[in-house]
């Protein structure tokens, strides 16, 4: 399997990094102006609700035009959407005028070498994210993190600049994390990059866009690349409370050795997470909950909806029973289909096996009703076809591969037609497990179902 590195780096403006000068802390530079009798906080008293945070991406620095269509841009932005939506923390707005001014500093993503913008304008509930592209380093695909800075002013805009109003940043040891943002770089030379907003099309050579910048802009929102992340690290494990409870296994997560991923393959709810170091060629990851569950541990306050929550499935009928040589059976006309996340159905797969009891005989089939028709191997849902069929006998799974067309009601509709029976009455009579579950949801699958069939 071939494995390409993802990032770290923040290095050059990481507090622990080869350049930590250019993480200027405020009170170096603190120059106090006149006019200072303002309360640090008073500039965020006018706000009091939560809204969705914004990613501003700002291509001044894509001197290389790795973004060169406006299709790459728009899906860059849809990645950053995914923050955007759970986000709700309230950032000040930084806002320089008269004495208070200050010069965000960044890698600046064409050259690799720092670079700054004086007196930048960060709306509030905003952060600004300077991307582009370089050739980089061996298998490395990107690289991010946030920014540093130097600001000159009074207290209260010093404080702006440093944490935006989260106090729980302030002090010397954070638990919050109110960045301006900071700047993402991709790979430009020998990689072959995928853009899709699904996975249709994404080859076994080919690097993930989308699952590289979902991981770059966890950097930015210091995952870690912040000292509030940076506090919870304890001895290779990540401590923060969220995490401890999401974790699969007991204890506290694993980190890398550079404790600034999850461990290599830790894996939550059976999906690989998008913060570990690196991701195989031709796979899609987006944030598991064990990933928001460390945005949330770092001081990031989060809405309870994951977007990006993998499809259900639940069959919670009475156990129906199949007669020998009768009618085939329906599998539960109760069957449900939930897709908290919104995820694309196109190109996702829907599939039933048999997995307990099982012989050459057993078979599984959908009928028509509640919406469904058939013509030929196309499925149909209220007269619109959803995509294509192909029937389970022994071994073989049941299949439906959805298309663009295939809405959640027509999922459900199809669950609640799938139908058990044997094609002879030498079919053995031990109760059926069938395993159904729906996989490639924009990467994600749900959880394999279970559903037990009585054969008489
Ligand atoms: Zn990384």
């Amino acid at each position: 399997m071939s494995w390409k590195t993802l990032i770290e780096f923040w290095s050059q403006i990481s507090r622990c990094g080869a350049q930590p000068a250019q993480r200027m802390r405020a009170q170096r530079r603190l120059v106090t102006s006149e006019s200072v009798a303002v309360a640090p906080c008073e500039v965020l008293e006018a706000r009091s609700l939560p809204s969705a945070l914004s990613i501003v991406i700002d291509y001044r620095f894509d001197t290389n035009n790795f973004f060169d269509t406006q299709e790459k841009k728009d899906l860059f932005q849809q990645v950053a959407n995914l923050y955007a939506a759970r986000i709700t923390d309230n950032l000040g707005a930084i806002t320089p005028s008269g004495r208070n001014t200050w010069q965000a500093v960044f890698t600046d993503p064409a050259t690799g070498q720092s670079s700054t913008v004086s007196n930048l304008s960060v709306s509030s509930d905003t952060i600004i994210v300077f991307a582009g592209g370089r050739d980089l380093e061996g298998d490395t695909l990107g690289v991010g993190g946030p920014g540093g800075y130097s600001a000159q002013g009074s207290s209260s805009w010093l404080a702006i600049v440093d944490r935006r109003g989260q106090s729980g940043a302030a002090g010397s040891h954070p638990t919050d994390f109110g960045p301006w943002g900071g700047s993402i770089t991709f790979d430009t030379v020998g990689t072959s990059w995928f853009f899709g907003s699904t996975t249709v099309g994404l080859d076994g050579d080919e690097a993930d866009f989308v699952s590289v910048a979902m991981h770059e802009l966890g950097h930015i929102l210091g995952f870690g690349t912040s000292e509030s992340f940076d506090n919870l690290v304890l001895n290779g494990r990540f401590t923060g409370p969220k995490s401890v409870a999401e974790y699969d296994l007991t204890g506290n997560p694993l980190l890398d050795s550079d404790n600034s991923h999850w461990a290599n393959a830790v894996t939550d709810g059976g999906l690989e997470t998008a913060m570990d170091p690196a991701i195989p060629l031709g796979k899609r990851k987006l944030f598991t909950n064990l990933d928001w569950a460390a945005l949330d541990d770092l001081g990031w306050t989060l809405t309870s909806t994951n977007p990006a929550a993998s499809p259900t499935l639940t069959f919670p009928g009475s156990i129906p029973t199949f007669v020998r040589g009768g009618a085939r059976v329906v599998v539960d006309t109760s069957a449900t289909f939930s897709n908290p996340g919104n995820l694309t159905l196109k190109g996702s797969q829907l599939q039933v096996s048999t997995i307990m009891n099982g012989g050459k005989y057993d078979a599984v089939t959908i009928t028509t009703g509640n919406g469904i028709t058939k013509s030929g191997a196309t499925l149909k849902y209220n007269g619109v076809s959803i995509g294509t069929y192909s029937n389970g006998l022994g071994t073989l799974a049941f299949k439906i591969t959805f298309s663009s067309k295939a809405s959640n009601e027509a999922v459900e509709a199809c669950l609640r037609n799938l139908q058990f029976y044997t094609t002879s009455q030498q079919a053995g009579t031990l109760d059926r497990t069938l395993s159904i579950r729906i996989l490639n949801m924009n990467g994600q699958n749900s959880a394999p179902t279970l559903k037990t069939v009585h054969v008489l």
